[in-house]
């Protein structure tokens, strides 16, 4: 169920702080999503490819759809169409293949590389030593934007603000590094998106708040 007021809120809150919203809509029904669309939401954030693709083909088509999950090579080609944003790029593999499925389709995607900030081992992406020797040159029919960041599960803030911090400061050293002009940094969800904006992000991946808890 939609939560409207908060929705209203948190994207009163995210367009005062010249950020973006993206509305987190795995699991959650169809109808949910087309009802925050008329409320106004464009970007949306899937987990899954086969969801993703059977809620794109029946939602609008101006819908911006963010790939937010942990991403297997052999299933880019399913997303690679219309996919306005790939958040979770977690290895050379996956770039190679979303530059592969690029240029099938004749296009330039989009993506951010996932940076593994979290002390869980469960969670996904490149370190910082990993980033720093990356050749970002290889992919020409990828679009690097930025980062992504995912912070540990914890009651502690003073924690996750160091997380997000270390997020934010690795973000100008490697646009500085690569050489490379970034415009996203995309950290922050339900607990934790105030303090990801205040430490810098100006993108952030809000579920539960705007949908309710998932089962
Ligand atoms: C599920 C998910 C979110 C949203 O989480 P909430 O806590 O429900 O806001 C954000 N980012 C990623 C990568 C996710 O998998």
């Amino acid at each position: 169920m939609v939560n409207e007021t908060l929705y209203k809120k948190i994207a009163e809150f995210t367009k005062l702080n010249n950020s973006t919203l993206v509305a987190v809509s795995k699991i959650k029904p169809a109808a949910d999503v087309q009802k925050m669309y008329d409320m106004g939401q464009r970007d949306f954030g899937e987990n899954y490819v086969q969801e993703l693709v059977e809620k794109q083909a029946q939602l609008p088509a101006d819908i911006l759809w963010h790939f937010i999950g942990h991403l297997q090579s052999n299933k880019v080609k399913y997303i690679a169409p219309f996919v306005h944003l790939i958040q979770s790029v977690d290895s050379e593999k996956l770039l190679k293949e979303i530059d592969k499925q690029a240029a099938k389709n004749n296009r330039k995607i989009n993506v951010l590389l996932q940076m593994h900030i979290a002390e869980e081992q469960t969670k996904f992406g490149f370190d910082e030593h990993e980033l720093m020797n990356l050749d970002v040159n290889l992919y020409p029919n990828v679009h690097i934007t930025g980062l992504m960041g995912m912070a540990t599960f914890t009651e502690d803030k003073e924690k996750v603000k160091r997380e997000f911090e270390q997020l934010q400061s690795f973000y100008k050293n490697f646009e500085d590094a690569k050489k490379i002009e970034l415009n996203t940094l995309s950290m922050g969800m339900s607990e934790d998106y105030e303090l990801a904006i205040n430490c810098g992000s100006n993108m952030i991946r809000i579920g539960s708040l705007l949908f309710g808890k998932r089962s």
